[in-house]
């Protein structure tokens, strides 16, 4: 295969001069600034498969997949093509069409807690609209959340969130009321004890709980064995709603998303990322009964002029048609690999790692201690992170820019990029 790494970088620097004339800070998602670790943004050019091409024409194995959606690699063919017999018959209409209840269909087929579904066009649309529809349900107003996860920018959800918001160190945003911030209770992962106690004391307050079944933006956290059950029973026992944030999890960790991993099933559950193939969507659904009550055959408002676009059903109809259980057999494989290389390379040097997986979403942390939430996966060494980051880059390896971001494999990584990749790990931490 041809040279990967960052050999030159002057016109992804120019381009970012540019860029920040006209946008905030060059970007139009904080993280892709690069602001925390210090270097020139990668300028993607175009994406092959599991490669992606910077406008300097270097070339990197990609592990972020555009955060998540890109499941089955870049511009992969079928998606490709489905996209352009589409877009040949218009791109937006307003009016109900077909693809939009066949996807429906292989969404609500597929996750166990969806009866039916309503499509937005983000992650944070979809966790924003859950929010409102199970305060409407429940005629509760304070939602519970996790400290370190995120659910989008919504207002109520930006609170202890991880992600951009970890890497930058802004715990909370200006611009957020105090009282939208009140009724938002945030409390350790995995802390069952923790969530005892908010119910004792606010349960006929609590509309619900909103979990990333398995942690994604503190890094890779997954959920200790009867978190997800007692979230289950918790919730029951106090006539709150328990909702899955799945807009990572979804479709990434199992055929049947996480709830199909754990056996848990949820009220309502958000998606996003993977069911849009790489166009914006988000979708949250659930129990019939609970859905109904949403516009039109409820009284509680969301709609969207965008949504449920043909292009964005099309792309991730598609995506989800070649999710088979050999890919994701294939997923776990190589993610075992890739997170066994990676931790002997560590062992070999003697840097501390800890290595959280579940599927094809793996993340190396900086440190000794077992990652179990928020404030563990903060105890990770991030100025070693940061110089691994940028060994990582100029080794070819596109990982997302933070220590609070897992790697995600696809099903087109081959094992010469694991090996490939392996390799790159294990110079990059002898450059630490
Ligand atoms: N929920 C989770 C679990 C996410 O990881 C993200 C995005 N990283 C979101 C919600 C928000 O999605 P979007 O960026 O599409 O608004």
């Amino acid at each position: 295969s041809e040279t990967i790494g960052r050999q030159g970088e002057e016109l992804s620097r120019v381009a970012f001069e540019e860029a920040q004339n006209y946008l905030p800070g060059g970007v139009n998602s904080p993280v892709r600034a690069f602001k925390s670790v210090g270097l020139t943004p990668i300028y993607a050019d175009h994406g092959i498969g599991s490669r992606i091409y910077d406008i300097d024409g270097n070339q990197y194995i990609d592990y972020v997949g555009s955060w998540g959606p890109l499941i089955m690699g870049h511009a992969h063919p079928e998606v490709v093509k489905a996209l352009q017999e589409t877009a040949m018959k218009g791109t937006s209409f307003g009016l109900p069409t077909l693809l939009e209840t066949k996807m429906a269909k292989l969404v609500a087929e597929r996750v166990p807690s969806i009866d039916i579904v309503r499509m937005v066009n983000s992650g944070t649309e979809a966790t924003m609209s859950a929010i409102r529809l199970a305060r409407g349900y429940t005629g509760r107003n304070k939602i519970m959340k996790f400290e370190g996860s995120y659910h989008g920018h919504a207002d109520s959800l930006l609170i202890k969130a991880g992600s951009g918001v970890a890497t930058l160190g802004l715990p909370d945003s200006p611009g957020v009321p105090e009282g939208v911030a009140a009724n938002t209770i945030a409390v350790p992962y995995n802390d069952l004890e923790s969530v005892q106690l908010a119910f004792e004391r606010f349960g006929e307050e609590i509309a619900g709980i909103i979990v990333e079944p398995v942690a994604g933006n503190m890094g890779v956290v997954p959920p200790l064995p009867g978190f997800l059950e007692g979230l289950r029973r918790l919730t029951t026992e106090y006539g709150s709603l328990l909702i899955f944030d799945e807009v990572m999890t979804g479709f990434r960790v199992h055929m049947n998303c996480a709830q199909g991993l754990y056996g848990v099933t949820p009220d309502l559950t958000c998606l996003g990322k993977v069911i849009g193939g790489g166009l914006p969507v988000g979708a949250y659904g659930g129990k019939r009964e609970i859905m109904q009550q949403i516009a039109p055959t409820g009284p509680i408002y969301q709609a969207g002029t965008l949504s449920g676009n043909p292009l964005a059903m099309t792309a991730g109809f598609t995506t989800l048609s070649l999710l088979t259980p050999e890919v994701y057999d294939r997923l776990e494989r190589l993610s075992a690999k890739l997170a066994a290389g990676i931790e002997a390379n560590a062992k070999e040097r003697g840097i501390p790692c800890s290595i959280n997986r579940v599927g094809s979403m793996v993340c190396p942390f900086f440190t000794s201690d077992k990652v179990i939430n928020y404030d563990t996966a903060k105890n990770s060494d991030l100025v070693s992170f940061r110089k691994y980051f940028a060994a990582m880059v100029e080794e070819g390896i596109n990982i997302a820019p933070s220590q609070f971001e897992g790697m995600f494999v696809s099903g087109v990584h081959t094992d010469e990029d694991i090996d490939i990749t392996i390799e790159a790990h294990r110079l990059a931490l002898q450059k630490l």
